[in-house]
């Protein structure tokens, strides 16, 4: 049942044009071929039906066999069909309507050709039309089921065919019985076969928005630190000082620069420069609340937003993340490391926007830089 699931699940996900993903057509090809012998042994089931009442008087014995060849000479043509990719042409690669008409033919000739055991061909339509629904549109399903009243109308209205449902012997109301019970299964089991695809649909839902999810995560995450990227923070800056003007609270920001690092890099290595950056990086986001926001501005200049935070305040932050980090034990990633940070911190005025923010931190922090590093200038 899984298996057939995730044949027609795969299969419904595909649209016309992803028929020229590597791959995709062959697995089509077996995805239908098993759809296929699925009907075949349907058509199986019948013919063993028909059989037992060859066996018990009813029709003559070559129906069953007649029956057999007819319906498995459409299977082998629509699997020829499918095996030369001749389907994958369609929109509807399973060419539904279309083996959904055959197979109702099939089932109304049989109904006029041997209507003394009508109700298996009766039954076998109810099958049929439940196969079909899995993968019909409502149009192609009207369409059927047009059909189907239409063949009928002949049959019942327009012929005398004594349409029965055999129950003279004991063998006929046996053979009867296992023609309700095969139909009820049947069609059981296609109910079984909705439900479990409708589950696994649902999961490949929750999964595809668990990788959305992820996709948009990654792509607002700077890959080295793990903080936010360039972009994804300047539309963070743009959204607190839109909050900040609106509110009318402060929104403070500061530029952050590891000092010297060109040095650190020359002595230590580049993925020890690196591993400084990660490390930086879990150090800040330590420190700072949960409505703060810190991101890489770019190299290794970070960009900090304090929201609802005043001049004073940013500053006293900023000084402490300074310590923090002056105070780390830098050691343990390479011997002999230290590593300071410099920063330009600003609280937004009226009216002001986000680059004029940033370049009056940018000239704080060269101020800082020109005042010896590892301090933290307000600007
Ligand atoms: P200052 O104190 O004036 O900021 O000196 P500095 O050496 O830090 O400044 P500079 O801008 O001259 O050097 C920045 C260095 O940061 C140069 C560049 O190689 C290094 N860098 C930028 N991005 C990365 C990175 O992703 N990984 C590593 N390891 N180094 C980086
Ligand atoms: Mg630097
Ligand atoms: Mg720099």
């Amino acid at each position: 049942m899984q298996g057939l699931v995730s044949s027609l699940n795969n299969a419904g996900d595909m649209g016309a044009d992803s028929g020229s993903a590597p791959g995709v057509l062959p697995r089509r090809t077996s995805q239908r071929r098993r759809i296929l012998v699925m009907m075949a042994l349907s058509y199986v089931i019948d013919a063993i039906l028909l059989l037992i009442f060859a066996y018990a008087g009813t029709i003559p014995v070559t129906t069953g066999p007649l029956y057999l060849l007819i319906s498995l000479l459409t299977i082998g043509f629509f699997t020829t069909l499918s095996d030369a990719s001749v389907t994958d042409r369609f929109t509807d690669n399973y060419l539904v309507t279309q083996q959904t008409v055959v197979s109702i033919s099939i089932m109304l000739a049989f109904i006029y050709l041997a209507p003394e055991v009508g109700c298996v061909f009766l039954c076998s339509l109810f099958v049929v039309f439940a196969f079909g629904s899995l993968r019909s549109t409502p149009w192609q399903n009207a369409v059927s089921l047009a059909i189907v009243t239409i063949g009928l109308a002949i049959l019942f209205l327009l012929t005398d065919k004594p349409i029965a449902m055999p129950l003279g012997s004991h063998t006929e109301r046996f053979a009867t019985m296992l023609t309700f019970v095969a139909a009820i299964g049947r069609c059981m089991f296609v109910g079984m076969f909705a439900s479990a695809l409708r589950e696994s649909f649902y999961n490949q839902g929750v999964r595809l928005q668990e990788a959305y999810k992820r996709i948009e995560e990654l792509a607002e995450l700077d890959e080295l630190t793990g903080s936010h990227n360039r972009r994804s923070i300047m539309k963070a800056l743009d959204e607190e000082m839109e909050r900040a003007a609106r509110t009318r609270m402060s929104c403070s920001i500061a530029l952050i620069d590891l000092d010297w690092f060109k040095k650190i890099n020359d002595r230590f290595g580049h993925p020890t420069g690196d591993e400084v950056l990660r490390t930086f990086a879990i150090t800040i986001f330590a420190n700072i609340r949960s409505i703060d926001k810190f991101g890489r501005y770019g190299g290794e200049e970070f960009l900090l937003i304090l929201p609802e935070t005043s001049d004073i305040a940013a500053e006293q932050t900023l000084n402490r993340l300074r310590m923090i980090v002056a105070d780390l034990d830098w050691s343990t990633i390479s011997p002999g490391m230290a590593v300071t940070l410099s920063a330009g911190v600003v609280t937004m005025r009226q009216n002001e926007t986000a680059d004029s923010l940033l370049a009056r931190a940018d000239v704080a922090l060269y101020q800082a830089k020109d005042c010896g590093r590892n301090r933290i200038e307000r600007g």
